[in-house]
């Protein structure tokens, strides 16, 4: 007999693979029926997988990727696709190598894994499950109950304290993919910035640096930009970049507002500079390199507009903190990698028992390679 705990993405793909083998299968899930989390993946319509080679998704796994080389090879992305075609889920893949159904409807990924399971007999029961002791006895089991981030999906840690119960270690946990909090972002709240390039640093070293789409909120930066910087980021205090205009170097955008200056002679900076930037973000530009909006564009001086275009290509914004795991996309750190065998997932401390997905010391950054993560370890855990 196997017990499945969570029916989640690592979950439900445990399960089929141990059905598929042959094996008796009781699936658990607190919520009583599967993919809670999995139905609002990739805003509802689930980035499923990433059409990458291995070396490509190490280099997209910063925290363990090399125990999961074996995993992958067991279970590439091709291989995922493969199985979800096979179940009658047609798929295509976008920008960026990520993969999703061709309905971009997220409940067809779940659904396509509950039929299958229902086809080999095997249906979610609505158990939490808080001792592992005695399911042990019954054969293997099978820890796939998810991260901390996005509580109310039913992800709230449990396999943490599951694993702890039998010597297993819980490396210290916290959030990834999730807004930063950010200081004097409340007055630009609201604010979403398009194709800009945000880069942060650690003191000298700067450890991102993208094109995309960031968000103000009121505690500080959110969007895909803020999420994907995230998981490059440690405890220590950051500070980030905005390059406003990435398309424009400092002299051709120099040159831009000379011109913008040029056709509004007697007007205030402020409204000669409205169409070069959304009317929100202008006071905390002109704020920032220290330049009066109510100032008449032909007394501006060389300085100052040096200074304006400085900040235009990099709009500082002090990075306090992580926002809260659960806002987060994923948790990073879990049941500590050292003691499960990357081939199996099963313990090194207890033979009977088996680990998938986001409850392993292991997470990605944005683009399929989350629950490529789950798809594979609970394949691997699945075969055992
Ligand atoms: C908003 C959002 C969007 C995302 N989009 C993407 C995306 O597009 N692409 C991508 O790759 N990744 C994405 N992710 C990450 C991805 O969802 C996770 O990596 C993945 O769901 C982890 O799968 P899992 O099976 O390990 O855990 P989960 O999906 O969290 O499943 C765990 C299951 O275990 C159950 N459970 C927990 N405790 C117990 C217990 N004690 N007893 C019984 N059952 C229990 C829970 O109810 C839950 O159903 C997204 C995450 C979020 C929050």
């Amino acid at each position: 007999m196997v017990t499945v705990i969570g029916a989640g993405a690592a979950g439900l793909m445990a399960a089929v693979t141990a059905a598929e083998n042959g094996e008796s299968v009781r699936l658990l899930d607190r919520n009583g029926f599967a993919g809670k989390k999995l139905n609002i993946t990739g805003k509802g319509r689930c980035n499923l997988t990433n059409d990458c080679d291995r070396d490509e998704f190490i280099e997209n796994v910063p925290r363990g990727g090399r125990f999961l080389y074996s995993a992958f090879e067991r279970f590439p992305p091709r291989d995922v696709m493969g199985f979800f075609e096979r179940l009658g889920l047609p798929l295509k893949v976008e920008r960026g190598r990520r993969v999703f159904p061709v309905s971009d409807n997220a409940r067809d990924v779940t659904n396509a894994l509950v039929r299958r399971l229902e086809t080999l007999g095997v249906r979610v029961e609505r158990t939490r499950v808080t001792d592992i002791k005695p399911l042990l006895k019954t054969g293997r089991v099978i820890i796939a109950t998810g991260g901390l981030s996005y509580p109310l999906t039913g992800s709230t840690g449990d396999g943490y304290t599951l694993a702890a119960s039998v010597g297993h270690t819980v490396t210290p946990t916290s959030a990834s993919l999730v807004p930063l909090l950010a200081r004097d972002c409340a007055p630009l709240a609201g604010l979403s910035l398009k194709n800009i390039v945000l880069s942060v640093f650690d003191g000298e070293k700067r450890v991102f640096s993208e094109q995309g789409e960031l968000l103000f909120t009121h505690e500080g930066i959110s969007g895909p930009l803020t999420l994907s910087a995230s998981a490059h980021m440690s405890d220590t205090p950051h500070t980030a970049y905005i390059d406003l205009k990435p398309a424009l170097d400092k002299q051709t955008l120099d040159t831009r507002i000379l011109r913008d200056f040029d056709t509004a002679r007697n007007k205030t900076v402020s409204n000669a500079l409205d169409k070069l930037l959304p009317r929100l973000m202008l006071p905390a530009v002109l704020n920032a390199a220290e330049i009066d909006g109510s100032t008449r564009v032909n007394s501006v001086t060389r300085n100052q507009r040096e200074r304006l275009v400085d900040t235009l290509k990099a709009y500082r914004v002090d990075i306090k903190g992580f926002g809260s795991i659960e806002e987060a996309v994923i948790t990073r750190g879990g049941v500590s990698l050292k003691e499960i065998n990357p081939k199996t997932m099963q313990s090194k401390l207890i033979e009977n028992l088996y680990f998938a997905g986001e409850v392993l010391d292991a997470d990605a950054y944005t683009g399929g390679y989350n629950l490529q993560i789950a798809w594979m370890t609970g394949r691997a855990a699945g075969l055992g």
